[in-house]
């Protein structure tokens, strides 16, 4: 069935039915060590990315959600030659990601102007490079409450997903801090269906996830394979009882790649962890292959196009 709208990538716009099977949520370019001072936080090797991303195609991905934004480290050449290296389609984030992070002059730009800033971004691209964002996010809240400037960039985004269309994917971690900032948005009049709350896995409270749900938006299981947060059979059977509960098409997966101990070369998972590792673990507990291309293949596609 034909779908409405384009999925903007780093190397231009894609149709939907060619997306193919995508991770939600990951990093492939991004800099926490200058705020975390953690040199383990910083990825900026482009051989690396490349060789690291080669398990992923090996694997069967051919669609990636790079949601790093302007404050930590976002870099849209070097996305776009990755995108051409691999082959694969890189959706581009657009925004700030939480307040640590931001730059002081979040303080003094008015929430339109940060909005506008983001829809430039979606609509004509970086930095007159003519490479487009194509998702806003990951856009961060990361206690148990959103800070004053983290409910003001949130405001701005809403007003940017209004603008566009596009989708709105969040940071959300180890709190149900997704119900406030879903409130925040639904008070701006942004449409559920066009939000991805992430990091759903970090908090496995199916409360929590069934309000996310019921409210209209999608959860987000993105951490995968990131075991001192949950370990992943944990995962499993949280992401199953939502699925048997009936919300297969509002589940989302990724494994939010950040660390260098994340990469293969450096003794960890990898960005193939969803599709090799987690995908045997959901087979081995009954779920269909006709399931995993849902959560997989048509819930992005869906929620990418704009
Ligand atoms: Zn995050």
């Amino acid at each position: 069935m034909a779908q409405a709208g384009t999925i903007h990538t780093v190397r231009g716009p894609v149709e939907p039915a060619a997306l193919g099977r995508t991770l939600a949520h990951e990093h492939i370019f991004c800099d926490f060590y200058r705020i975390t001072g953690n040199l383990n936080h910083l990825l900026n090797d482009e051989e690396l990315a490349v060789e690291e991303l080669g398990a992923l195609v090996r694997a069967g991905g051919t669609g990636l959600v790079e949601v790093t934004t302007t404050d930590f480290g976002r870099d849209p050449g070097r996305l776009r030659r990755v995108a051409e290296r691999t082959g694969l389609h890189i959706v581009m984030g657009t925004g700030w990601y939480r307040q640590p992070y931001y730059p002081e002059s979040i303080d003094r730009t008015p929430t339109e102007a940060l909005a506008r800033q983001m829809i430039a971004e979606l609509t004509q691209g970086v930095d007159g490079t003519g490479i487009r964002a194509g998702i806003i996010g990951e856009i961060g809240a990361h206690g148990s409450f959103l800070t004053a400037q983290e409910e003001r960039v949130l405001r701005a985004a809403a007003r940017a997903q209004r603008a566009t269309g596009a989708a709105l994917t969040t940071h959300a971690s180890m709190y149900p801090v997704g119900t406030a900032q879903l409130a925040i948005l639904q008070e701006e009049g942004v449409d559920p269906s066009r939000v991805i709350i992430g990091h759903c896995d970090t908090y496995l409270d199916r409360e929590y996830h069934l309000t996310v749900l019921r409210a209209g938006a999608y959860v987000q299981f993105d951490t995968v394979g990131r075991v001192h947060m949950n370990p992943d059979e944990r995962r499993a059977d949280a992401l199953i009882a939502l699925l048997r509960a009936g919300w297969l098409e509002r589940l989302l997966l990724s494994s939010d790649r950040c660390h260098r101990s994340d990469m293969h070369a450096f003794g960890g998972v990898g960005y193939d962890v969803v599709f090799t590792r987690f995908f045997g673990m959901l087979r081995e507990r009954g779920v269909s292959q006709a399931e995993l291309d849902i959560m997989t293949i048509e819930n992005p596609r869906r929620v990418l196009a704009w």
